[in-house]
């Protein structure tokens, strides 16, 4: 019962996000944070609390490189304020320069909730209505549906050759009687993880909420097999220099005419420096391949890239060092190898660049960032089926006011033992709503209502009241710009017909 389970279909709260970082391997978004140029406020404010190899994405960022931001909806019902925070993290990786992509997960609807069409058409409408009203630039970036990008569906078969029903059963939890359309809607998913790279690889987050971690896991799988395609013959090639391939090119050709015609003796030489040339390659194949077994076993797979590039005199020192790795620390042997091997970037590089020179794909393992879901307004978790628990972003300003008025508080009985005692903000929907919405950008209000709060100086009626006119406001001047969204949706290239 200590485990937590993540289920993206399910209805699951994830109670204790620490748990996660131990059990699932999350890491902590905290660390990475001072590496981030200009974190958003709910980076800065924990509300994004975790990540999974986040580090290349803000290396890209920093360092002015491609990278990529996409997330999916699925359009299910309105949108609410907890899915602004997925809206929100797209915008700002937009803003910063990444390539931003929101797209419609209407086949997952279909398949996984069994909406039908014309609520999806409906749903889905308004979900990029508010995206683009919260300021996603259409131009800049892509909008799509699932069931109309061809190149996803595409993806998705590929990928679906690389995964199977078992696998997918022990991630899912599908049995026998899972239906086929739901086991695609997941290799689809897997494609749009990954289709902001078909056109070159680059490091891609996909922010979401913990539950979705499994989609990510998978798709970082389905990425890793994708790779290494042809790995011996790849390295071998950017290892040489454009004389030595044309040499390995003829000798190729010289073999065949060699066994049709075992009198030429040029063909004769070439044969015999082919046949070491093949030996060679193999036994360094076969090196690699058994420190790739090491590894795997020692649980070191994340190091497996490094193997690939080690070079043919060093394979000997660096299959020692990777023993002694194994037995003892890996930061020594993270030492050892990077000493005579190309760093772990480069390498990473080197390899993604081979592959799509030799007809691969090349991904980038894709990275995730984690946000904490919203507490509901009339406190457990906020969900899109109960009204009150949340605020649609196409509430009635007036009804979402009334609905901040009406929520459950942190606060204590009285106003004496308030005063005496402090609120406690931090289990108090409402102080949510200041931290992951009403504040904004301003770190000082959030932390003034914070410190107010427990320090006792602020009382619940005033408090919710600051709220519920904030929100109001902040819905009103929203569908406002929905409004203006409205005038120009129908001119994008999405379509809300299926
Ligand atoms: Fe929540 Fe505000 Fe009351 Fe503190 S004062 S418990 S933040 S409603």
């Amino acid at each position: 019962a200590d485990d937590v389970t993540l289920d993206p279909w399910g209805s699951s709260t994830v109670s204790d996000y620490r748990k996660l970082f131990e059990q699932f391997g999350i890491e902590e978004f905290d660390h990475l944070l001072p590496d981030v140029p200009n974190p958003h406020y709910l980076m800065r404010r924990g509300v994004i609390f975790g990540h999974r190899d986040y580090g290349p994405v803000a290396r890209a960022m920093r360092e002015g490189d491609d990278f990529a931001a996409l997330s999916g909806f699925m359009p299910t019902g309105d949108p609410h304020i907890g899915h602004k925070l997925v809206f929100d993290e797209i915008i700002w990786h937009q803003e910063q320069g990444g390539d931003a992509y929101g797209l419609i997960a209407d086949l997952e609807a279909h398949a996984a909730r069994g909406l039908t069409w014309d609520e999806i058409d409906e749903h889905a409408r308004n979900y990029i209505v508010s995206l683009l009203a919260l300021g996603f630039d259409p131009e800049a970036g892509t909008l799509y549906r699932q069931s109309d990008n061809r190149e996803v569906q595409d993806l998705a078969f590929e990928l679906g050759a690389k995964a199977n029903a078992s696998e997918l059963g022990a991630i899912y939890g599908f049995d026998g009687e899972t239906d086929v359309s739901h086991m695609q809607s997941v290799v689809t998913q897997m494609a749009d993880i990954l289709y902001p790279q078909l056109d070159e690889p680059k490091p891609t987050v996909i922010p979401v909420g913990p539950d979705q971690d499994p989609h990510v896991r998978l798709a970082r799988d389905l990425a890793a097999r994708m790779r290494f395609f042809k790995v011996t013959e790849a390295y071998f090639s950017q290892e040489l220099d454009a004389d030595e391939r044309a040499l390995v090119a003829q000798a190729y050709d010289a073999r065949e005419a060699f066994a049709e015609d075992p009198e030429t003796p040029r063909c004769e030489e070439a044969g015999e420096w082919l046949t070491e040339y093949d030996a060679e390659v193999e036994a360094v194949a076969d090196a690699r391949d058994s420190a790739v077994e090491k590894l795997d076993n020692a649980g070191m797979e994340p190091l497996r890239p490094r193997v690939r590039f080690l070079n043919r005199d060093a394979t000997d020192e660096a299959f020692e060092a990777l023993v002694e790795a194994i037995d003892g620390e890996k930061r020594r042997y993270e030492n050892h190898v990077d000493s005579f091997d190309l760093s772990a970037e480069d390498a990473e590089e080197l390899a993604r660049e081979v592959e799509v020179d030799n007809g691969g794909y090349g991904f980038v393992a894709p990275s995730s960032i984690y946000h904490r879901f919203m507490t509901g307004l009339t406190g457990g978790k906020m969900s899109s089926s109960i009204p009150a628990s949340h605020i649609s972003l196409l509430d009635d300003p007036e009804e979402g006011y009334d609905k901040v008025k009406s929520a459950t508080t942190g606060g204590r009985s009285t106003a004496e033992e308030q005063r005496e005692l402090g609120g406690k903000a931090d289990e108090c929907p409402v102080y949510e709503l200041y931290a992951y919405l009403l504040a904004g950008d301003d770190d000082e209000f959030a932390e003034k209502v914070y410190d107010e709060c427990v320090g006792g100086e602020r009382l619940c009626g005033d408090c919710k009241e600051q709220a519920a006119t904030l929100m109001e406001e902040f819905l009103e001047e929203h569908q406002e710009k929905r409004a203006e969204v409205e005038e120009y949706i129908d001119e994008l290239d999405i379509s809300f017909d299926s």
